[in-house]
């Protein structure tokens, strides 16, 4: 019985790329042959609708306002649908999930992200098992309630928190990881949900769709050997409102008074300055390190164990969502969609 109503994304990326044998390079291509191409999805327990970007995309070509028609697809499929698989690149995956993942507030039923690292078409490809999984995922429930209710990223036989997600690896099928947070599923024989690890049920929570993200957000790594004039031809960026700062270990910096007292200015000027680390796992505490106090001291809000990624999508929602300055600091350490602890 074709019970359950699953909306395919297709929005672009290896998943749906073929080779151009006259250049060489993988070219999008186009969305009904990706369908043809799996005639296993028909034997699946659910019916799929499909709806496609116009132009299918590279991922690094992804914006906010992809973001943005992303969430618009599923608020207008969201009543008729009971779950939503995004097929996009995945270079840009993490940021994207952990962008959908604010952007949709009060999610009753899931929304995996998902795509490959060879294209559909070739034999080795590994997009058959990451569709057809995530496809069942979202399809999954259990006394009529959707089991997922929250942004995934699948890949690899394992659902991810999307917003706790990093491409770590452009060359293995395993190219993700969540390193800071557990996988809430493993696929093997059966699928296997760790209960323990999924978003807790709002109860009569109203889905809410947000469309506004504010782009004047920057990211600086800091590095042995970074001079003031590249601190400060970052902070006179024109409209520049959040800075993320990739710091060493556990959020800590150089300690020389050039660094401090441009960052403490920028600060007084209004500038919201956040500590994230640059490790792959791990957290940001500041005062730990002699080499962090400082930056603890002038109000410089710590990112926790949250990813790059997911801090930069926060910041654009957080701006986009009209977050005063006053309550900044506070909104970014509160955990809103379990992307940090
Ligand atoms: N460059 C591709 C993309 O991100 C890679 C992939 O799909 O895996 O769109």
């Amino acid at each position: 019985m074709n019970d359950k109503k699953i909306l395919l994304i297709y929005t672009g990326g290896t998943i749906g790329m073929v080779k151009d044998y006259a250049s060489g390079a993988l070219r999008a291509f186009n969305f009904d042959e990706l369908l043809k191409n799996i005639p296993e999805l028909n034997q699946l327990d659910c019916s799929i609708d499909t709806v496609s970007f116009q132009e299918p995309i590279d991922s690094s070509d992804m914006g906010t306002s992809d973001w943005v028609r992303i969430v618009e697809i599923i608020e207008a499929y969201y009543d008729s649908h009971d779950g939503f698989v995004v097929l996009h690149g995945s270079d840009t995956m993490s940021y994207t999930a952990a962008a959908l993942s604010f952007l949709l507030e009060n999610l009753s039923k899931p929304v995996i992200l998902t795509g490959s690292q060879l294209p559909i078409g070739d034999l080795r490809t590994d997009a058959k098992e990451n569709l057809i999984t995530s496809i069942q995922i979202a399809a999954l429930q259990e006394r009529g309630r959707s089991v997922i209710r929250e942004v995934g990223l699948y890949f690899e036989y394992k659902l991810y928190r999307g917003n706790r997600t990093t491409k770590i690896n452009a060359e293995h099928f395993q190219a993700f990881a969540s390193l800071n947070y557990p996988h809430l599923i493993e696929s093997g024989v059966h699928l296997n949900v760790f209960k323990e690890y999924l978003l807790p049920h709002k109860k009569n929570r109203k889905p809410k769709f947000h469309k506004q993200m504010d782009e004047n957000v920057a990211v600086l790594k800091i590095f042995p050997g970074l001079n003031q004039r590249a601190l400060d031809g970052v902070l006179k960026t024109e409209g520049l409102r959040v800075l993320i700062v990739e710091t060493y270990g556990s959020g800590n910096a150089p300690t020389a008074d050039w660094f401090i007292d441009s960052i403490k200015m920028a600060i007084k000027n209004g500038l919201h300055v956040i500590n994230v680390t640059q490790c792959s796992g791990g957290s940001v505490l500041m005062g730990q390190y002699e080499t962090s106090t400082q930056l603890k001291k002038m109000q410089v809000i710590s990112g926790k164990d949250i990813t790059t990624e997911a801090a930069i999508a926060k910041a654009m929602y957080m701006l986009g969502s009209d977050v005063s300055d006053a309550l900044f600091k506070t909104v970014f350490e509160t955990e809103l969609r379990g992307e940090m602890h």
